[in-house]
């Protein structure tokens, strides 16, 4: 049996989910695939400089579970800049706290030097969910990026807006 694993809340969606290093071509290019659970326990650590008891808090996690994505999450974020990969940001076990509908007040830092995200920013409205219809995975919509252009990173089933 699959214990299911606890669903993590997340309050912020970057606006850039693509960083590829310069220089490099696409073919050679190796990717680190960092989770938006990772990256949140990552941002309000490290970016924010909050306490990790009150981020535990604040995603309804164990503390443990914490620093298990902080962990991780930082151990890709440091193998693909010391090794040279892109970093994409997708997946993870979430549910977005923002309200839908409301700003999302996303920096514009573009850092980087930008480059690799596909489709221009398409009002699809910030807060959607994509849901796999046959498995139920769940991940927030990116601006631009339609759900129906999505798949299914668990079963390569095409994805609907919640
Ligand atoms: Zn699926």
């Amino acid at each position: 049996m699959v214990r299911p694993r606890k669903v993590r809340r997340i309050f912020f969606q970057p606006d850039v989910t693509y960083f590829k290093p310069a220089g490099i071509p696409m073919v050679n290019l190796k990717e680190t695939v960092l989770s938006f659970d990772e990256l949140e326990a990552i941002r309000l650590i490290d970016s924010k400089g909050m306490e990790q008891n009150n981020v535990a808090k604040k995603m309804k996690i164990s503390q443990s579970t914490l620093s298990r994505l902080l962990r991780i999450g930082r151990k890709k974020l440091a193998d693909a800049i010391t090794t040279g990969q892109a970093i994409k940001i997708q997946g993870g076990n979430f549910k977005m706290a923002v309200p839908r509908g409301r700003g999302l007040g996303m920096g514009r830092g573009r850092g980087f030097g930008g480059g690799g995200r596909m489709g221009g920013p398409v009002a699809a409205g910030p807060g959607g969910v994509c849901k796999c219809p046959k498995c139920g995975y769940e991940e927030p919509q990116i601006r631009g990026h339609p759900c129906m252009n999505k798949k299914c990173p668990k079963c390569q089933t095409q994805m609907t807006r919640k």
